[in-house]
């Protein structure tokens, strides 16, 4: 099966409203022939989203919005939280969910990742679902088990027509934010392994049509090996998505691959 790719951009906490507006202009403004042959998508700061919006808009850009977390309540007494009611309004269709620095620093579980996955997937948005291991668990060769692991947890209760809507970013830890990426074949072994897991859930057709991105220090100079996977279907890029420049020659070493 032919997949899309998908090229997302994680801003992190990274730029003000005012700088949201150059960046994403800058983006759209480098967009050209055949970006739309690729799912686009920018994920700035909650703060930034409105912004972000109004100038794809504007230029009738074929880029589309993400979150990079959302609460599982779609409303109440659950301050500094955003509720998938408000993110849709705003015009948000994605929403990053489980990113290993929110495991990390935050403390969020796999059952909270799950809870926000089922909320995302009921109300018709696309979860971006983040897993990877750390290096500690890759050393004792438990990368595999670990990483399938955290998929089940992740896509559990999640039923085909839902799990659909997912796409999976396999992020090892180690190779986020460091400029030390995994190589190609351990990308393509895991996302490989993935789409098994996801077959096991819900079925051949869903984990043939899912869209596996690898992220870890994805940049112009390694996205063509990364993209040439055959279960790689995009990439999850941080760093590299600050740049306007940068972020552009992701999105066509992506479009160049259709
Ligand atoms: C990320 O945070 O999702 C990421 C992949 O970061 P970087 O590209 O900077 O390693």
């Amino acid at each position: 099966m032919v997949r899309k790719p998908l090229i997302a951009g994680n801003w992190k906490m990274n730029m003000t409203p005012a700088e949201s507006v150059v960046l994403s202009q800058g983006i759209s403004n480098r967009s050209a022939r055949g970006w739309n042959k690729v799912d686009v998508v920018l994920c700035p700061p909650a703060i930034d989203l409105r912004s972000v919006v109004t100038v794809l808009d504007f230029d009738k850009s074929s880029i589309e919005v993400g979150a990079q977390n959302v609460h599982w309540e779609p409303s109440g007494a659950f301050t500094g939280e955003i509720g998938i009611p408000m993110l849709k309004d705003v015009g948000c269709s994605w929403c990053i969910v489980g990113h290993s620095e929110r495991r990390a620093m935050f403390a969020e579980t796999d059952m909270q990742v799950n809870r926000k996955v089922r909320a995302l997937v009921e109300a018709g948005m696309k979860p971006i679902v983040c897993v990877g291991e750390s290096e500690a668990v890759r050393d004792k060769g438990a990368a595999e088990a670990f990483v399938c692991d955290q998929v089940r947890a992740a896509l559990a209760g999640v039923d085909a027509d839902e799990a659909a809507l997912c796409s999976i970013a396999y992020e090892p830890v180690w190779a986020i934010g460091t400029g030390r990426s995994a190589t190609p074949e351990q990308a393509q072994s895991m996302a490989c392994a993935i789409r098994r897991t996801v077959r096991d859930l819900v079925g051949e057709e869903v984990a043939c049509g899912m869209r596996i991105l690898y992220g870890g220090s994805m940049k112009p100079e390694n996205a063509e090996a990364f993209l040439s996977c055959e279960d790689v279907d995009g990439g999850l890029i941080g760093g590299a998505s600050l740049d306007a420049d940068d972020f552009a020659a992701l999105v066509k070493t992506a479009v160049d691959h259709v």
